[in-house]
């Protein structure tokens, strides 16, 4: 066959997520495109997002997250994966590499029409004594996590130390504390679970700390000894097992030595059709940069989902597709213990240094009617005043956040504004959701504060502002007052507030609150029918001031 007339070649490097289902596409607009690739590891197209699951013990065999092998993609889509072949080096001008068989350490060259770096990710190690001891571990791929499950299974480790409290570090956390080991979470931040605002924060730290588990934020491990790990502050904990969970950051060696150009983010940067600054070099996944839905900044967002999704587009658009990535809001979700966290958009201080004037909501309510065992979640949803959409959403509840977090990220991708999500027809039956779900509230909230002038204030600038310049009104009964209110509160219950209202001054700011936020907006609204100037609800009410008390305290 002469070159004119001689198939495609489409070469892959990496065969987890991004580059099978870069392949997968290409196969299914392609019959005839030769299509190889090369991976390094032993395993592929794996879940790694069930890897603490694994180790904990839910998941029994590792093969049910490893189900494909490479004779499954021969046989099904004609791909050819060589595993354990690493790529050393490629020619981006002669369309050539080099890979070394690892297995038997000879190298040799191949050629391609067309490349895919879908190069993953790998974790990251602080750089401190001790890392390389054999009870430290990172979690990334089967192989990692068999040699952590069979280091419980031989040691019977009793004490463990996770370092880093991401959504991997948490994880492993719940997984290691269900296999009876007492673990202790060492976080260099002030807060655990950073995937999250302040003040949602504790939320995460109540949970863990009911499960036993030592929470310390704002320490830094500095040294791992057998049986310890030593601390910044000059303490030590026990752990016959790390795991070092501190992030990871994109394989892009590779790439960069051919002259891939990466984004300010440090990985990848792709165009929307996945091209790199080379010509028929595409790049996928955990080692390419992505783009905010919400303010169209580059965005580095590891994600499995995100990875399939990029590799699809790659492989779509090499043989001749129209595919074209959107951008992502950078949604995330992980369960801890009885507790789903999940996030997406901006946080609040992503928000508020990029110049967003925001308005701010904590919704708490149940997920479903109490009588059907309904528990409350906590939503904190960030708008903009000026367009009126959501810029970003966190929760922290018990069953149904998966749910409402999908509505919100579709309200955000579709460009709804807060005031539409009231007008949402969602699905309601009392095994599932309150007749007005929670999404409507929130969007009730911050309807009525962009426009029928019930202003929200959150706990955290209610204790920015100088108590002389405020008046706070504890709208819950007097009992409930007595056990603990609101720095410089009055107790005004909403039952006597119209009788007790004369002893505030109209003209003066007034913050209402209840426990959890409901209540509050009725004494707010009976003080501004009454003539009162500028009434705030306190956003989250009394429950939410508490949270965010917490983290005030924390950071002292
Ligand atoms: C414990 C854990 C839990 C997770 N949970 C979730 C979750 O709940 N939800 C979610 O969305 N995501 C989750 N993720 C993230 C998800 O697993 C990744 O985003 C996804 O695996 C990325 O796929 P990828 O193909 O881009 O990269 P990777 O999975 O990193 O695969 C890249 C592959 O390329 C290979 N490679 C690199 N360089 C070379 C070379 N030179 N030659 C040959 N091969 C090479 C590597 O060996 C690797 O196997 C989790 C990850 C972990 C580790």
């Amino acid at each position: 066959m002469n070159k004119v007339n001689r198939p495609k070649r489409i070469v892959i490097i990496g065969a987890v997520a991004a580059g099978t289902s870069a392949a997968a596409k290409a196969r299914r607009n392609d019959e005839e495109a030769e299509i190889v690739i090369y991976e390094m590891d032993e395993h592929i197209s794996y879940s790694g997002c069930g890897l603490p699951y694994y180790i904990g013990g839910k998941v029994a065999n590792l093969e049910a997250l490893t189900p494909r092998d490479p004779k499954f993609f021969r046989d099904k889509y004609e791909v050819d994966i060589l595993i354990r072949h690493k790529v050393l080096s490629v020619d981006p001008a002669a369309k050539t590499l080099v890979i070394q068989n690892l297995a038997t350490g000879e190298t040799f060259a191949d050629r391609y029409d067309v490349l895919v770096l879908s190069t993953g990710a790998t974790s990251m190690i602080p750089p401190i004594p001790g890392v390389d001891l054999p009870h430290v571990f990172t979690l990334r791929n089967p192989l990692s996590a068999r040699t952590i499950r069979t280091f419980i299974e031989e040691h019977q480790p009793k004490t463990a130390a996770v370092v880093g409290s991401g959504f991997i570090g948490l994880e492993m956390v719940e997984n290691l504390v269900d296999a009876g080991i007492l673990v202790s979470v060492v976080e260099k931040l002030p807060q655990v679970c950073p995937f999250v605002d302040p003040d949602l924060a504790p939320y995460v730290e109540e949970t863990l700390v009911k499960k036993n588990v030592t929470v310390l934020t704002g320490v830094a491990a500095t040294e791992i000894w057998p049986g310890s790990v030593n601390l910044d502050d000059g303490s030590t904990v026990d752990a016959d097992l790390v795991i070092l969970a501190v992030g990871v950051r994109p394989n892009t060696t590779l790439a960069r030595d051919m002259g891939v150009v990466v984004g300010s983010t440090g990985a990848i940067a792709v165009n929307t059709r996945m091209q790199t600054n080379l010509p028929d070099v595409y790049a996928c996944g955990d080692c390419a940069e992505t783009f905010s839905i919400i303010d169209g900044r580059p965005l580095y967002r590891p994600l499995g989902s995100t990875a399939n999704k990029m590799g699809r587009i790659a492989g779509d658009i090499l043989t001749g597709g129209s595919l074209a990535f959107r951008g992502i809001a950078g949604t995330g979700i992980f369960k801890l213990f009885d507790h789903t966290i999940a996030a997406s958009g901006l946080t609040e201080k992503q928000a508020r240094d990029s110049g967003y004037d925001i308005v701010i909501s904590h919704n708490i309510k149940p997920d479903k009617p109490e009588y059907f065992g309904g528990r409350e979640m906590v939503i904190k949803a960030i708008a903009d005043r000026k367009t009126e959409k959501l810029l970003g959403v966190q929760i922290v509840g018990y069953e149904g956040v998966d749910k409402r977090m999908d509505v919100f990220v579709t309200a955000m991708t579709a460009g709804l504004g807060v005031s539409d999500l009231f007008h949402l027809d969602l699905a309601y039956a009392p095994p599932f959701a309150t007749t007005k779900d929670p999404i409507l509230y929130t969007g009730m909230i911050l309807d009525n504060a962009l426009h029928r002038g019930r202003d929200i204030i959150t706990a955290d600038d209610l204790m920015a502002t100088d108590p002389a310049e405020i008046q706070v009104v504890d709208a819950r009964v007097a009992k409930q007052y007595q056990e603990h209110h609101v720095d410089h509160a009055v107790s005004m219950p909403h039952g006597s507030l119209r009788e007790q209202m004369a002893a505030l001054d109209k003209d003066k700011p007034v913050v209402t609150y209840c426990n959890k936020g409901t209540t509050g907006n009725a004494a707010q609204n009976i003080l501004i029918n009454h003539g009162f100037r500028k009434v705030y609800n306190l956003s989250g009410g009394h429950k939410q001031y508490k949270a965010c008390k917490k983290c005030h305290e924390k950071k002292q």
